[in-house]
């Protein structure tokens, strides 16, 4: 049952103002606006439980983080039913994202279970060394405090109020703060409910998660600002991102501020594959491309092929693959509205050609495939922005150098991919040097779509991709994030943090 109430540490507030949701399909629901001061409300909860939770056990915070991917799991059907309603995206979809969901927070238990994340150093102390003795250093990785989270509209779940940030953040011990995503109050209020009652089964200091819906731009900017918040994860457009990440630069005492953004997730195709497989790469790449009406942000919008009868080829075949795509509904009327907006940029950008032009309107998606060369994209630095949607280009270039100036002139991506057979690999290795300072993950013959939760997964690179590269927002090693390190000087055994001793 739905409230349409802030959880705010153990209660469920509502307010004077109310935003309505603008589901897909199904009725809309009313939802309280949240206000600086409920902000302010859930952050300084959120401190005061740091006190308990930030020296909390693993064990504890491994239960809890189980406990609530079991209340999720209680909850399945009711999540599946107003995230469809709210989002537009198919029952399948969801309920595949669900385990995702659970099994991202069942990954964090045993990740800090095992302890390696602490990544614990020793330098005994050296009492006779000349001609300074040293003393006893300890390092350890410690929480950092209240997190703020905001979530995506494209995820409403692996990314959004028991996401991977969230996930991430409650594993390292740090109390989470999340603005509700107006795309789907309805689904964040039913998974901060499955929070609530893992909380309360764990015994846990109510602080340590609240959600705050929005409904006004402010309840963002209040959370990234509040002095008590000492980090920021947030996946989203490449505009609310820089936003709030030039927030939290200019606050009295900045903090870092972590956003997965935009990326165009290029894809270079290299000569001898596609002579002996052009076609079924256009098929992958058709099939990568739409999927969830190509509401991802590791969708490969890019292919960058060298010029001749068999890029004519391929473009043909790309066409005929997408062509029978039919429209698939959007998650939400901004987001259409958006994605028309980059497709009418695109078509009528110098140099342009339409391969494959359809007709979408209202929270609809169909395909569109361009064509352009080298030497005009090179020249129009828009043609390399993202566009949120079923949108191909395939950048048509005159050689290896031209593909190598393509390359060298991206902007930071969460992916880059080389189709590439083995008569492909001096090509390809010139340009290995260029892609990996590019982005945070390569791929050699597969399509970027479908993102590993494990222990080596990348998701993040260099701005824009993510407004820190340092780090990752899928994965354990994402926990990183919401750690920092402290060396521990002579310090008494009775005085270390348990993991320490
Ligand atoms: P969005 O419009 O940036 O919204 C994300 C969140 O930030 C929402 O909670 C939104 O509040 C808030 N927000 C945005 N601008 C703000 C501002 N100026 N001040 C305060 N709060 C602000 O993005 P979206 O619509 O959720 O997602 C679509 C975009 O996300 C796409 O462009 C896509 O590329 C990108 N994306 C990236 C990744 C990745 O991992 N890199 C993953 C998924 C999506 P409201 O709820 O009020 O709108």
């Amino acid at each position: 049952m739905l409230s349409g109430k802030h959880l705010i540490a153990g209660e469920w507030k509502s307010g004077d103002a109310t935003f309505s949701s603008e589901p897909a399909h199904g009725d809309a629901h009313e939802f309280a606006v949240g206000t600086p001061a409920h902000v302010d409300t859930a952050v300084k909860a959120a401190e005061d439980a740091f006190v308990s939770y930030g020296y909390s056990s693993r064990e504890d915070r491994a239960a809890f983080l189980n406990a609530i991917a079991d209340e999720i799991e209680a909850r399945g059907a009711e999540i599946t039913a107003i995230g469809t309603s709210e989002t537009g995206l198919p029952e399948a979809r969801l309920e595949g994202e669900r385990g995702r969901t659970t099994g991202q927070l069942r990954l964090f238990a045993s990740h800090i279970l095992e302890g390696d994340y602490l990544d614990r150093r020793h330098d005994e102390a050296l009492p006779d060394r000349q001609p300074l003795p040293r003393p006893d250093l300890r390092m350890i990785q410690r929480p950092i405090g209240p997190v703020a989270v905001f979530g995506a509209s494209n995820f409403p779940l692996a990314f959004s109020t028991a996401g991977g940030d969230t996930a991430a953040a409650l594993a390292a011990g740090c109390p989470v703060v999340v603005k509700g995503h107006s795309a789907h109050p309805g689904t964040g209020e039913i998974v901060a409910q499955a929070i609530d009652a893992a909380i309360k089964k764990c015994g846990l200091h109510p602080g340590v998660f609240s959600l705050v819906q929005g409904g006004t731009r402010e309840t963002g900017q209040a959370l990234v600002t509040h002095p008590l918040i000492r980090a920021v994860g947030f996946t989203g457009s490449l505009a609310g991102g820089r936003a709030l990440f030039d927030l939290c630069a200019s606050r009295p005492e900045p903090i870092p501020f972590f956003g997965e953004l935009g990326s165009v997730n290029p894809m270079f195709l290299m000569t001898n594959a596609v002579k002996a497989r052009g076609g079924e790469i256009a098929k992958g790449w058709a099939g990568s491309l739409t999927m969830g009406a190509g509401q991802f942000c590791t969708n490969p919008g890019i292919a960058v092929i060298i010029d001749g009868p068999d890029a004519d080829a391929f473009c043909k075949a790309a066409t005929e693959a997408l062509e029978p795509v039919g429209a698939q509904t959007m998650l939400t009327d901004g987001i259409a509205g958006a994605y028309r907006a980059g497709r009418d940029r695109v078509a009528a950008s110098a140099g342009v050609q339409d391969l494959l032009t359809s007709t979408c309107d209202l929270r609809n998606a169909t395909p569109y495939l361009y064509r352009v060369s080298g030497t005009d994209w090179l020249a129009n630095h828009a043609l390399g922005e993202e566009v949120f949607g079923p949108l191909g280009l395939i950048v048509t270039v005159k050689d290896l150098d031209e593909m190598q100036a393509i390359a060298s002139s991206l902007q930071g991506q969460l992916t880059c991919t080389i189709h590439m057979d083995a008569a492909d690999t001096a090509d390809s290795q010139t340009l290995m040097p260029i892609l990996e300072r590019k982005a945070g993950r390569l791929l050699a013959n597969g399509f970027p779509t479908g993102v590993e939760v494990c222990d080596s997964m990348v998701h993040g690179g260099p701005y824009p991709a993510s407004t820190n590269f340092g780090a990752t927002s899928v994965g354990t090693l994402s926990i990183r994030r919401f750690l920092r390190p402290v060396c521990f000087q002579n310090i008494p055994d009775a005085l270390l943090p348990d993991d320490l001793k």
